[in-house]
């Protein structure tokens, strides 16, 4: 397939009127992140850790992961960079954290659960991303990934201050966490949606399954009102709103890219090829616009209607 040239997006996520959007990118790494400053990323939303140890066996030692790292950090200087915990099994089994004879691993073992059947991992990546953030100029915020429940975030929230990381968060990939928003974001302070699981999850079809793509789509309404219910939980209940930023493929769409930020989402992180279309439709629609869009895609029976309905009032897109 042909590919356009990768154009950088030029400076700051806006809406037409100004509201601030940061767009962020997703890494697996230093030579992505290298990339993503290039086309004008803001920072990084998601670095996935996971992906700098693939093809390991063994778990890295404490100075590998702190070189991995700091080639992330170093690519940001003064920009924030989020570091998602290692995310080990399903689509991305690790040898050292997984166990390949689980029956069902997208609901098995993965993720923040392999802190339970492998202790001590969790701490060690935690201590060596302390170390590389204690080296570096980036603001560096660190998440677990299939966050379930709100003892679970304040377990992770209390290991991030052990490790004398400041600012804790999750990911709400799992339906419970977002349903229960109000109560995990009281221990946390941020929260980073991976709508690739999210969906996987509410809609119960395997993300890998070709065949179940059609339910496999961020703009069925469930996910929408699951996203609805993140921003609702990270307002309420809260001394003061925790930010919610979306991380899964759903942020690349432009089209669904406003829906989110009507919805109230705070900044989008996407593969950086992804930015400049992005950030050229976002400028092109004022907040209250967003939140009308949004409000249309909430109250669409299908996501085929959803997305139709909301393509068609973006000129841009036409
Ligand atoms: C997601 O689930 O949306 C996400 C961003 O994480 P990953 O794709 O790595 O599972
Ligand atoms: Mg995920």
């Amino acid at each position: 397939a042909s590919r356009e040239p990768l154009q950088p997006f030029d400076g700051t996520g806006t809406t037409a009127d100004g509201h601030l959007v940061p767009l962020l990118s997703n890494v697996g790494g230093g030579h992505d992140a290298l990339k993503a400053a290039g086309l004008g990323a803001e920072g990084v939303g998601l670095l996935r850790t996971e992906f700098c140890f693939l093809n390991r066996d063994s778990e890295p030692t404490i100075d590998e992961q702190v070189a991995a790292y700091k080639a992330v950090f170093d690519a940001f200087p003064a920009k924030k960079v989020v570091v998602r915990t290692l995310d080990a099994g399903a689509d991305k089994p690790l040898p050292f954290l997984t166990d390949s004879t689980e029956p069902n691993p997208a609901l098995g073992v993965r993720g923040y659960r392999t802190d339970l059947a492998t202790p001590g991992v969790l701490e060690r990546q935690l201590q060596a991303i302390a170390t590389a953030a204690a080296q570096s100029e980036a603001e560096v915020w660190v998440m677990a990934p299939m966050i379930a429940t709100a003892e679970e975030a304040g377990r992770f929230a209390e290991l991030c201050q052990a490790a004398g990381l400041e600012t804790p968060g999750v990911m709400v990939e799992v339906p419970s966490a977002a349903v229960t928003a109000g109560s995990v974001l009281k221990r946390v302070d941020f929260a980073s949606i991976g709508t690739n699981d999210l969906t996987q999850y509410t809609m119960a079809a395997d993300r890998q399954l070709g065949p179940l793509a059609a339910l496999n789509d961020p703009w069925q309404p469930a996910v929408l009102h699951l996203v609805k219910a993140t921003v609702d939980g990270a307002a309420s209940r809260q001394e003061a709103p925790k930010p919610v930023g979306v991380c899964g493929e759903a942020a690349a769409d432009p089209a669904l890219a406003v829906v989110l930020v009507g919805l109230g989402i705070n900044s989008l992180s996407m593969s950086a090829r992804s930015l400049a279309a992005v950030a050229a439709v976002l400028k092109s629609v004022p907040l209250e616009r967003a939140q009308q869009l949004a409000a249309l895609a909430l109250g669409s029976d299908t996501a085929a209607e959803a997305r139709a309905a909301v393509r068609a009032e973006l000129p841009l897109l036409e």
